[in-house]
């Protein structure tokens, strides 16, 4: 009864959603504040009748949103259910081993193995640079690649690239590849490659309203790039779900998207809570790598990162460990609101 190809799968495991009010919940990467009260106005007001009908299949009204607000067309921009689901679309539509392996940095987004399995697609780790920089010069001189994929600020490192790097990799890389970058943590600091697109047609960009946006519940996700590109993930979409974006998503988006002022205060409280907290770390005699994400790898000598994670979890506080050789010594900790980032500093203070 079930597949071959189905028995082999090796699904992403996403991290721990407890439904009870217990935990601290640091692990995910969620916003620590609510989406706008546009939002809550257009739930309040909502026709329920609208929902008999099928939503717009191209989501013509949120791309063209989308597209006034990052200033390219509305044929630049492409929305699926999630980010994750446009990076599989994206994997289907770009990537194969007729040219080469893709790269990928070797500490990464783990859902980007899974979709390779997923597809058949043969991927290479290249090693981040000594300071956990996405080494650009390694994915240029690493042979026989068929395309480039990291996310920026990559994760789980919260680390960023400045878009100068960006543009000297796609000056460089063959311009009949794809080059995807994954920018889903950055408005939280990082520098957006959005603008280079005009100038390379092989350059992806794939962003999400979970979140800055505060909506990770919604699934709410798009990709910016040129048009080719967009027709193809649109090709993609419509052999696979002609309506994987609700009409109750779109409309959220539509409005989310449209209060810039609420989100920029949003981003400056968190970006404030991050320094804070990471100075409080660097008190305490923890390693921080620096981050552009609305989270902080971080260790301490001398304690394995699952101890902490551990240690934490028996405190209610829920963080992200990673049991891969090279990161075990870390935790990723989502940034939360001053007062939490203070509660976790006081519970770290009287751990270890
Ligand atoms: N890219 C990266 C780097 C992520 O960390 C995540 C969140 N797990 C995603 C994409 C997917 O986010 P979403 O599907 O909620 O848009």
């Amino acid at each position: 009864m079930l597949s071959d190809r189905m028995k082999k799968l090796k699904p992403y495991v996403p991290g721990e959603q407890p439904r009870d009010q217990r935990y601290l919940k640091l692990n995910t990467n969620e916003n620590a504040y609510p989406p706008s009260s546009r939002v809550e106005t257009l739930l309040r007001d909502f026709d329920i009748e609208q929902l008999r009908r099928y939503p717009d299949p191209a989501s013509k009204r949120l791309r063209r949103k989308i597209a006034e607000r990052y200033h390219v067309r509305m044929e630049n921009v492409f929305v699926s259910n999630g980010s994750d689901e446009v990076l599989s679309f994206a994997f289907y539509a770009f990537f194969d081993n007729t040219k080469g392996t893709l790269l990928i940095p070797e500490f990464t987004y783990s859902f980007y193995p899974v979709y390779c399995d997923f597809y058949g697609i043969e991927c290479r780790k290249v090693p981040l640079s000594s300071d956990f920089l996405v080494d650009i010069d390694a994915l240029l001189t690493a042979k026989g690649s068929s395309g480039i994929i990291f996310p920026n600020p990559n994760a789980p490192t919260g680390v960023s690239l400045p878009r100068d790097r960006i543009a000297y990799l796609l000056d460089n890389y063959p311009s009949d590849r794809a080059v995807v970058i994954d920018e889903a943590y950055i408005d939280f600091g990082g520098q957006s490659a959005i603008p280079l697109i005009q100038d390379y047609r092989n350059l992806l960009i794939v962003n999400t309203f979970s979140k800055s946006m505060s909506l990770a519940g919604i699934r709410l996700g798009f990709a910016i790039g040129d048009e080719g590109l967009i027709d193809a993930l649109f090709r993609v979409k419509d052999s696979f779900n002609s309506y994987p974006v609700d009409t109750l998503a779109q409309l959220i988006g539509e409005t989310a998207i449209s209060d810039e002022a609420y989100y920029r205060s949003v981003r400056e409280k968190i970006i404030a809570a991050r320094r804070y907290f990471a100075a409080g770390l660097e008190g305490l005699g923890w390693k921080v790598l620096p981050s552009d994400a609305n989270f902080l790898f971080a260790g301490k000598e001398g304690i394995p990162g699952e101890e902490i994670y551990q240690k934490l979890r028996q405190r209610g506080i829920l963080v992200r460990h990673f049991n891969i050789e090279g990161i075990r010594a870390f935790v990723r900790i989502t940034i939360g609101t001053m007062e939490e980032m203070d509660r976790v500093l006081a519970e770290v203070n009287k751990i270890f």
